[in-house]
């Protein structure tokens, strides 16, 4: 084909060059150029030229070396939409020739002049013609050798002498470029990063610096990358090109003044100011962090490209702080440049980044983090492990009530069953404790107490392994780790997220200690408060056993006596450590049999504490036990059926209230589980207002208080407008209303929900997303049914999605007053509904 007139533009302040059309590079090279720095003359192509250039159109590239003034050498560069998106590596001293050699050989010396022909051959061969790289190794033998055997293997091959028309080269060079843009490998990899299908390259041509006495390049950055701080880091290498000062060379320098070895500082003042004012002036004026690529020829400074600096999660939340601290961008802006999800990192344990991963097994990466410590198989040989100050692990098939504790001085937690939502998940996630279920990868021996990692080796008792909770992944031994950060920038930023956001982020928090991390957050309040939870300690989990035994109500009223003050001890500390913020409890929800001992060890246990016959105490444990218990008695059932223990819970509530002494008056909030009528409401609203009545009339004080249900099966959201009348408020429970509108166990699903997730099933897993055609149709409809009977009701949302940026969205749409997550996810949670609002 007839050589085409390319669509070319060198690159001046006024030339019309957009993102859009040719890339961000080449719009950034024109941003420096209107700072008037001393960037080398360019020339850009457009998305479209080199689309052409791809589909076999042969650019004339006689117009672009027009351009030029005749004899330079020019590199070549990509120049994507987003630079995440890769792209062709570039190519250096285009126009190298036998003449060019010997003419530079003049100024540079023979040496260093074949070398940079040389090191053009071997690219143009490898990159361009196509030839086998090992064919154009760097050797050993002196250039003018090594220029000579690649010149001639070069000619061996292509049956042509390597092309010495600069037209040619830079022909095969766009060319080349071009075509590695569309080939799969790299549509592939770029498509996963977000570009779309038809994402356009540019390409990028620009006059190379080459000099003789003070010469070379390197890059320069005025922030780290791993921290953020201001600090000036990068590298200068004397008589290189490009990047190659970041290779492993011996002889770069720092640029500061450093005591590791010598500087660029101190070898070329000036410059070193010079570019400092650049990078200054750079960061200033394109509002972000950028990392500047320079050359340096006899003195006089050249910047050759910028980009934004490179960031760790940490870095990037300082870096947007500060841009905003030093008026640079506005505090929105700050908030809107971190990633929300990009905070989980911040807040916990991490393996450090290229610390080597010796992976035995993976499963679903249910709660952030990593911890590393010795397997343990059971939760009383965590807590042994604690007691004598040893980190472990604990390893479960899965966990029940019954390990809460030993989960608590586990430093992390690893299951073969479960979801997002399981047992272990939800809890670990409370407790901020790295977990991973559903490993189903590994083989789980817990009787002999070992596991069988997928390649066969064995991990017994005692063995270190590390849990990474952000990837699922369960590692051999202890890989290095890094410590979490809770800085000055992270509360600033946070800060500005809540002046902005217009929904309230409330954590579920279950013990005091849990209200602490919540505070620590900055959490609104506690959204759901789990009672359960407060029964697993040693003591507590015998009086409630002996309540779950007991024959008569007199008994069971007995046993709820001397639950109460425990009860009331907890409440009145959540109250006080949220100091006036609202603390909605949940009344006991899970099913009574969760409590009982299921060995034949502690079912003896439990017999001598009751001194009852150990008969008797197994006859129980298996009158209770439940087909499916989830769908059995639980949640208001118990309400119900034995509504000692409501009323129990309701007088614990309300003698906390009126115990606050000083601050604002607290007006707690009670909160049914489970409900699927109006006439469970009305039942149990009127019993807790007759608690209510009774400890105002004995103790002489008023209180206020709030009564609502939790959401979380099909028929309570479709019956809304009969429960709404009877409630203040309404949260929903997705992680039973997924699991019942799925009719899909929460604590089963790991089991096959990545099969379901790789088969386009589903499109992810709804305990770990919402699933906003089918649950999010049921919060729908039970909003607008409940807001139409009862104007004024709150809603919002407690289950496990609370915290995730998609479900704040659809909350946010369905008008709800707040989301509640697991205080670890507050700020997360914080930071997505402050984005959502701007
Ligand atoms: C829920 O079901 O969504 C919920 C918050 O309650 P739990 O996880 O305790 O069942
Ligand atoms: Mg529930």
């Amino acid at each position: 084909p007839m050589p085409q007139q390319p669509d070319i533009t060198l690159v001046t302040p006024t030339a019309p060059i957009a993102v859009a059309t040719h890339g961000g590079r080449a719009k950034c090279l024109q941003r420096l150029v209107r700072l008037d720095l001393p960037v080398p003359r360019t020339v850009v192509l457009s998305f479209d030229t080199v689309l052409e250039i791809a589909n076999g159109q042969m650019p004339d590239a006689g117009m672009i070396l027009s351009q030029f003034e005749p004899g330079v050498l020019l590199c070549v560069r990509p120049s994507s939409e987003d630079p995440d998106w890769g792209g062709p590596g570039a190519m250096m001293n285009v126009g190298m020739s036998a003449e060019r050699r010997d003419a530079l050989a003049a100024t540079l010396g023979e040496e260093e002049a074949t070398r940079l022909y040389l090191r053009f051959v071997q690219s143009y061969a490898v990159h361009v013609a196509r030839l086998d790289p090992d064919e154009f190794e760097e050797t050993e033998a002196a250039p003018d050798v090594a220029l000579a055997a690649a010149l001639r293997a070069y000619e061996d091959e292509m049956e042509t002498p390597f092309p010495q028309d600069p037209a040619e080269q830079l022909a095969g060079v766009l060319r080349s470029m071009a075509r590695a843009w569309q080939g799969t490998t790299a549509r592939l990899l770029r498509q996963a990063k977000g570009a779309p299908a038809d994402a356009g390259l540019g390409l990028i041509v620009q006059q190379m610096a080459l000099g003789q006495g003070d010469c070379g390049s390197g890059v320069m950055q005025l922030a780290s990358s791993e921290t953020g701080l201001e600090q000036i880091t990068g590298r200068y290498l004397g008589r290189s090109q490009g990047r190659e000062a970041l290779g492993g060379a011996s002889d770069v320098l720092y640029l500061e003044r450093d005591p590791r070895g010598p500087s660029l500082e101190e070898a070329l003042p000036e410059a070193f100011e010079v570019l400092k004012q650049h990078s200054a002036l750079m960061r200033h004026r394109l509002r972000e962090e950028m990392q500047v690529e320079f050359t340096i020829q006899n003195g006089e400074v050249f910047i050759l490209d910028g980009v934004r600096v490179p960031r760790s999660n940490r870095a990037g939340v300082r870096i947007a702080v500060r841009l905003a601290e030093d008026g640079i961008i506005p505090r929105e802006e700050a908030v809107c440049r971190v990633e929300p999800r990009a905070l989980a990192e911040l807040l916990h344990r991490q393996v450090a980044p290229g610390a080597e991963r010796d992976v035995l097994g993976r499963g679903v990466a249910a709660s952030p983090g990593a911890a590393t410590g010795m397997v343990v198989f059971t939760a009383s040989a965590a807590q042994a492990a604690a007691a004598r100050g040893e980190a472990c692990i604990l390893v479960r098939r899965e966990t029940s009530p019954e390990d809460i504790r030993g989960m608590h001085a586990a430093s992390a937690v690893l299951t073969e069953r479960g979801g997002m939502s399981s047992h272990a998940a939800v809890i670990g996630r409370g407790l901020g404790v790295p977990c991973v279920v559903g490993a189903s990868e590994l083989r789980f021996q817990t009787r002999r107490k070992q596991l069988i990692a997928r390649d066969g080796r064995v991990v017994r008792d005692g063995d270190t392994i590390t849990i990474d909770g952000s990837t699922g992944e369960v590692l051999a031994g202890a890989p290095r780790l890094i410590e979490p950060v809770l800085d000055d920038a992270f509360r600033k930023l946070l800060g500005w997220a809540d002046e902005v956001r217009d929904i309230k982020v409330r954590a579920n928090a279950d013990t005091p200690e849990d209200a602490e991390t919540a505070r620590m957050f900055e959490a609104d309040g506690i959204g759901l408060c789990r009672t359960e939870h407060m029964f697993v300690e040693a003591d507590r989990l015998t009086v409630m056993r002996e309540m779950i035994f007991a024959d008569t109500t007199e008994e069971r009223r007995d046993a709820l006596d001397l639950l109460l003050p425990m009860q009331r001890d907890d409440f009145r500390d959540l109250f006080r450590i949220m100091a006036g913020k609202p603390v909605c409890i949940r009344l006991l929800d899970p099913p009574l049999h969760e409590f009982l001992p299921t060995n034949r060890v502690d079912q003896q246990a439990l017999a001598e504490a009751l001194d009852r016959p150990l008969s008797e105490v197994t006859r129980r444990v298996e009158e209770l036990t439940e087909y499916n218990p989830m769908l059995g008695m639980r949640g208001v059932r118990l309400g119900i059926a034995l509504p000692e223990i409501y009323d129990m819970q309701a007088r614990a509530i309300f003698e906390a209230t009126i115990a606050q002494d000083g601050g604002e008056p607290v007006v707690p909030e009670i909160m049914i589980p489970l409900v699927t009528a109006k006439r469970e409401v009305e039942l149990v609203k009127t019993r807790v207002d007759a608690v209510a009545a009774e400890v105002r009339t004995r103790t002489g004080a008023d209180f206020d208080y709030k009564l609502g249900v939790m959401v979380e099966t099909p028929r309570a959201a479709l019956r809304a407008g009969d429960i709404a009348p009877y409630c203040a408020f309404m949260s929903f429970g997705t992680n039973d209303l997924t699991q019942m509108t799925y009719g899909l166990s929460r604590d089963d699903a790991g089991r096959f929900m990545s099969a379901y997730v790789q088969q386009g099933v589903f499109p992810e897993d709804p305990f770990h997303t919402l699933d906003r055609d089918g649950v999010g149709e049921l919060l729908t409809i039970a909003a607008e049914r409940g807001r139409r009977a009862a104007p004024d009701i709150v809603l919002s949302i407690c289950g496990e999605h609370g915290g995730s940026p998609e479900s704040i969205e659809f909350c946010r749409e369905a008008g709800f007053d707040y989301v509640s997550c697991s205080p670890f996810r507050v700020p997360i949670a914080r930071l997505a509904a402050a984005q959502l609002a701007l």
